[in-house]
């Protein structure tokens, strides 16, 4: 099987984080399968880039600010291949323009066209974990770009449609999708199961948890998505075409 796991920025925080979803991965991989791990910035790094940016200049390039951006991806992957090798495991990082993921134009809201698997489908034939940028993109000038912010989500989506992956699951700091955000309304109830349109609207209503165009292509591709927490092993919440009807 090839799986595609998508860790947000929560997750990937700190040290201990980052060995901790490696470890997860690794059990993953030791089965057998194929796994391509996306990845966000760590905790907040993306916010710090951003007032890194305005502390210089108030109304900074867009362009400028897509290149600051990349590094916050590319920090975690580095690090998290980097704890693959201490666990014993071959692992490789890409980022966007050693994958080829290219994308629109439209500077901080570029939308996926195009990802070429050669090269991780390369590194996979060689047995590597392969540890993916999440959010960014280059355009048709080699230039960079990312997909607004949360994008990763939909990277891992894409990534997974491209390489026809068997299961595509996105890993966050809640245990699923809730009825609303359980981080502030303490009531709201995990759904085991939610379609992409009940779930676009939620997203598209300010729902945190999935990216709206992640959720979008997935209904396009027909990915299914297991939303989950990656501090716990709970199921977690499946979307897709339709909710089962009992
Ligand atoms: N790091 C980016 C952001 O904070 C992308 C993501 O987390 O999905 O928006
Ligand atoms: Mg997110």
């Amino acid at each position: 099987m090839l799986i595609v796991k998508k860790f947000g920025g929560t997750s990937v925080a700190n040290k201990e984080r980052i060995f901790h979803v490696a470890k997860r991965c690794a059990e993953e991989y030791k089965k057998g399968n194929d796994v391509v791990v996306v990845l966000s910035a760590m905790g907040k790094y993306t916010d710090e880039l951003v007032d890194m940016a305005r502390d210089i200049n108030e109304n900074p390039s867009e362009r400028e600010m897509d290149m600051l951006f990349t590094i916050g991806e590319q920090m975690s992957v580095a690090l998290m291949a980097m704890a693959f090798h201490k666990l014993g495991l071959p692992a490789v990082s890409l980022n966007a323009f050693q994958v080829k993921m290219h994308t629109t134009s439209v500077h901080g809201n570029a939308k996926i066209t195009n990802i070429e698997t050669e090269r991780i489908r390369a590194e996979l034939a060689q047995k590597n974990i392969v540890i993916v940028t999440g959010f960014q993109g280059i355009d048709e000038n080699n230039d960079y770009t990312t997909l607004g912010r949360g994008g990763s989500d939909t990277t891992a989506v894409a990534l997974a449609a491209a390489l026809q992956a068997d299961a595509c699951e996105i890993y966050t700091d809640v245990d699923g999708v809730y009825t609303a955000d359980p981080r502030k309304v303490p009531t709201a109830k995990k759904l085991d199961e939610i379609s992409y349109d009940d779930m676009l609207r939620m997203a598209l209503n300010g729902a945190e948890v999935l990216h709206s165009r992640c959720v979008e292509l997935a209904k396009k591709c027909n990915i299914p998505l297991v939303v989950r927490s990656s501090m716990n092993d709970k199921e977690g919440t499946i979307v897709r075409g339709e909710a089962l009807v009992v």
